[in-house]
This record gives C-alpha cells, sequence and structure tokens, in this order.
C-alpha cells in the first residue's frame, strides 16, 4: 500500500487524509499541536471549565461544502441554524438578516426591494452557486447561468452601488459586514463577491453553529480517517521532509511553510512564489465567559448568531482600510455568541462570547478595550458580566498555530489576484511541481472558511496524478 502523510490537521488536512484513507492510501496525519483541528477547534484555556473555538465558529461554508457532504460532516454533526442569522448593529436601528428574505426585506423599509432584488436570484441557486465558487475559477464552470447571475451582482451590474446610496444605510450596513469577513477592506470584485456570497447563505441555508463548537467537524472527519486506518499523530511539528517515512506528502500549512519543508525539491519558480505569498491584515480575537447572556440594548440581538460591529457601511470599509496599516480606532467587529443556542458550551448557565476585529499583519496589538467598550455601547452592563477574558493577538494567533502567518485568517490575501493565483495560477494549484508534493490548505483555492475543499481538490488531484485514479473510482 502506497503512504501518505499530511503535514497539520486543520480541516483541509483532515479532509485531504480522509479521501485519501478511503482510496485505500496508508495514511499518517501529522500535527504540531497536541490536539486536531488547526483553526477549527474548541477547548478549554487558561483553566477554564467553558470550551471556545480558538478559529472559527460560525460555518456558512461547510453547509455549501461538496467535501462536507460526500465526507459525511453534514451527517454526523449536529448543526445550529439559528432564525436571525446575523444582525449588525448601527446607532439609530438594528439590521437584521433573518434566514427568511422576505422578512429581512420588510425590515429593511427603504431599501429592502433593492436588497432582496439583489439576493434572491443568489439565494434562490444557493446550491449551484456553493458549487460553482468552492471548485476552482480555472475550470469550464458547471453552472454558467448561476456564475453569470453572481458575476453580474458582483460586478455592480444588479444594484449594489444604488446599495450605497445614502438612503439606503442599514441595507448597505448588511452587504458590508459580510464584505469586511475578508480583511483589507478592497473595493474589488472579490470582498464584493464574498460579501454577496455570505449574505446569500444567510437567507439560503443561515449560518449554521455545530452543537459542541467548531471541534465538531473536525472530529467527523478524524473518525472518517480513523475509521480506514488512517493514523493521527499529534505534537510532531514536521520541518524537513527527511523526518517522514512517506514518498507523497500533503501540505496543510501555509505556503510559506510548505515551501520551507519542501527546500530543493520543489522548482525555483514556485519557491519564489511560496515565500512571496502576499498576507492579508491580521485579526486580534478575544474569548469570554459571561455570567449572563449579552444585555443588549436590541433584545432582539439575543436571537443572533453572528452579532456586526463598527457602524455605517462607510466606517466599516475605512475601518478595514486602516487595518492594514495601524490598529483601527473604531474596528468593524465580528462577534459570535453560540451558547445562546447550545448550553454545553459554558456549563453553569454562563455564556461564551468571541470577538474579534483586524489589525495589521503580525501586530501584536491587544484590541481588549476597543471590543469592549464597543460591546459595552451596544449592551450597556456587559462589561460587568465578565467572569474571565482571554486575549489572542495577531502574534498570538500565529504562536497558537503556524499556518496563520501574523495572524492572517485566509491563508493569503483574498483579493481578486490572490483568489486566482494561489499560490500560482494552474489548472492544478496543488501540485507542487514534483512528484508527490500537494499543498491542500487555505493558501490554494478556493481558500478560506471551513469548508474543508482545499484538501479535497488537493486529494484528488494526488490520486490522479499519482496512482491514475478518480475520486469516484475509489468509492
Ligand atoms: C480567529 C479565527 C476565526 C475564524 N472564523 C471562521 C468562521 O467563523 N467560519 C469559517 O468558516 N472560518 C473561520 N475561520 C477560518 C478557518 O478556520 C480557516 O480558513 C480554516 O481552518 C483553514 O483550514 P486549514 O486546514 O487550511 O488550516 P488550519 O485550520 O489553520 O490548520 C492548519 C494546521 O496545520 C498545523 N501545522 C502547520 N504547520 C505545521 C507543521 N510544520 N507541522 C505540523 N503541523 C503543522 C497547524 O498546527 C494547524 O493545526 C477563522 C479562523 C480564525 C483563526
Amino acid at each position: 500500500m502506497s503512504a501518505v502523510a499530511v503535514i497539520g490537521s486543520g480541516p483541509n488536512g483532515l479532509a485531504a487524509a480522509a479521501v485519501a484513507a478511503r482510496a485505500g492510501l496508508d495514511v499518517t496525519v501529522y500535527e504540531a499541536n497536541d490536539t486536531l483541528g488547526g483553526a477549527a477547534r474548541t477547548q478549554p484555556l487558561g483553566g477554564s471549565a467553558a470550551r471556545f473555538d480558538l478559529g472559527s465558529a460560525v460555518h456558512p461554508m461547510a453547509l455549501q461544502s461538496p467535501a462536507m457532504r460526500e465526507l459525511g460532516v453534514l451527517d454526523a454533526v449536529d448543526f445550529i441554524i439559528p432564525e436571525l442569522s446575523f444582525a449588525h448593529v448601527l446607532d439609530d436601528r438594528t439590521a437584521y438578516a433573518w434566514r427568511d428574505l422576505e422578512r429581512t426585506a420588510q425590515d429593511l423599509g427603504a431599501g429592502g426591494a433593492l436588497y432582496s432584488r439583489l439576493l434572491s436570484p443568489l439565494v434562490q441557486r444557493m446550491d449551484e452557486l456553493g458549487d460553482t465558487l468552492l471548485n476552482p475559477l480555472l475550470k469550464v464552470p458547471s453552472h454558467p447561468v448561476t456564475l453569470a447571475a453572481f458575476g453580474a451582482s458582483t460586478l455592480g451590474g444588479m444594484g449594489l452601488k444604488d446599495l450605497f446610496s445614502s438612503k439606503h444605510e442599514r441595507a448597505a450596513a448588511l452587504y458590508a459586514g459580510c464584505s469586511a469577513h475578508v480583511a483589507g477592506g478592497s473595493r474589488g470584485p472579490a470582498n464584493a463577491g464574498a460579501g454577496l456570497f455570505l449574505a446569500a447563505a444567510a437567507h439560503a441555508k443561515g449560518w449554521p453553529i455545530p452543537r459542541g463548537g467548531s471541534q465538531a467537524i473536525s472530529d467527523a472527519l478524524a473518525e472518517q480517517v480513523k475509521a480506514r486506518g488512517g493514523r493521527l499523530r499529534t505534537g510532531q511539528r514536521v520541518t524537513s521532509l527527511g523526518q517522514l517515512p512517506e514518498d507523497i506528502v500533503l501540505f496543510d500549512t501555509s505556503a510559506e511553510m510548505a515551501g520551507q519543508i519542501a527546500g530543493n525539491r520543489l522548482p525555483s519558480k514556485l519557491s519564489k512564489a511560496l515565500a512571496a505569498t502576499r498576507r492579508s491584515p491580521g485579526s486580534c480575537l478575544v474569548h469570554y465567559v459571561l455570567s449572563e447572556p449579552v444585555p443588549w440594548k436590541d433584545p432582539v440581538l439575543a436571537q443572533a448568531g453572528t452579532v456586526h460591529l463598527g457602524g455605517t457601511a462607510a466606517q466599516v470599509g475605512r475601518a478595514e482600510r486602516e487595518a492594514k496599516h495601524r490598529a483601527p480606532g473604531k474596528p468593524f467587529m465580528i462577534v459570535s455568541q453560540p451558547s445562546v443556542f447550545d448550553g454545553s458550551r459554558a456549563p453553569h448557565g454562563r455564556q461564551v462570547l468571541w470577538a474579534y476585529c483586524h489589525v495589521p499583519l503580525g501586530s501584536p496589538a491587544d484590541m481588549s478595550g476597543q471590543i469592549r467598550s464597543m460591546i459595552e455601547a451596544a449592551a450597556p452592563g456587559f462589561s460587568e458580566l465578565i467572569i474571565e477574558s482571554h486575549v489572542v493577538t495577531a502574534q498570538g494567533l500565529e504562536a497558537q498555530n503556524a499556518a496563520l502567518v501574523g495572524g492572517d485568517l485566509s491563508g493569503g490575501t483574498m483579493d481578486l489576484l490572490g483568489s486566482i493565483r494561489r499560490p500560482v495560477i494552474s489548472t492544478d494549484p496543488w501540485y507542487l511541481g514534483s512528484k508527490g508534493l500537494y499543498l491542500v490548505s487555505s493558501a490554494v483555492p478556493p481558500g478560506p472558511s471551513v469548508h474543508g475543499m482545499g484538501g479535497f481538490l488537493g486529494a484528488k488531484s494526488m490520486l490522479k496524478r499519482e496512482f491514475g485514479i478518480t475520486w469516484e473510482d475509489s468509492m
């Protein structure tokens, strides 16, 4: 039996290992940390009895992912889907993104019709859209009409520009908050596309929270590997190929790390491309344990899985652009409150909450002051409920997980160029140009988020190139 090593156990590494194990290969996953899951891990911190999502908390992409479907994760994990997918806090009135698009449009008032017209074609075709966008862009699309509709919306042809006219502040804020999930505040099509996709997902299948935290997704993938005889080795940091007995190596690491480990096995042009990966800003994250749910001024926010803070669409854009150069004074923030929906996360009626904002790449900035005061402004009395808080700076994120270079959550810039040249422009971007070596992390298409598609597609490429078999043959 041929032997395969996977370096790293994030969702992409585990998905790649599951594909290889199902094909009958002898698979070993080597993970530097003592626990599996990479940026999809849930565990106690600092002696706390609560369990915190160290990275991902809310998973719209997982529900859309062919990898999660075909590897059985969607059946194995209990996804809780809040009726209020997310909400955006503004000074005067909150904007709500309900699962129900029509209810959302009605609540939005003046901007509602435009918001609905923009998103409705995408919501109706969400499955096709997910399949298309989570597969590489450099191939003939399986759903060209859907892709064309998405392209038209993305480029503003169906009203994106109008949405930003001053009349539609709440509708524009909903969209701007989604597009600011991609750090950097670019006005280009990649941010616009991400914003539209996330907003459409909120109204199609919702923004799901796995019961037990993101670890449930990683554990479901790890079970698939173990069930086919694969081995999972934690506490094993790989620094050179010489450490590994296997001939085939799949890297669920940063692009830079893959280049360092593979060394002179790589063609020099590719080596240079990996070393020169363009990066997005980093993030600073704060984990809280609270004695009670957040006392939001607007009580409807208690129903939201995710809350966006940071003001109007224009203010969000400014804060995101500022975060490239300095810690923003009033950042755009993403808040996740999973224990409102899942009591298992924090015992004795307590609550866990995570909030993060973007900061310059590699920044040591501790943003807990700004984060706390912005939540306090939207929820007076919040500070008095804090039992514990744990700050993880952008530097701290990299210390927790070497794949998060400088605290960049996205495996490299996700602007238009960064989403196509990942790490090079190729119809087989996973192959590292040297027999047996493949990059399968978020540093390759389709990029960041918990969908496992980098690993799924990278392992399929490996099966075809090394053994001449397809995933379908191996089932
Ligand atoms: C704070 C934060 C919040 C996020 N929020 C969300 C969210 O809500 N929803 C969402 O969908 N996505 C979210 N993401 C993004 C998502 O978690 C990532 O895109 C996804 O986990 C990437 O998966 P991966 O397998 O490519 O890499 P990772 O999950 O980063 O895993 C890489 C693994 O490789 C290991 N590794 C690296 N180098 C070595 C080495 N040399 N030897 C051995 N092991 C090594 C690391 O320890 C790590 O376990 C978030 C990320 C972070 C950090």
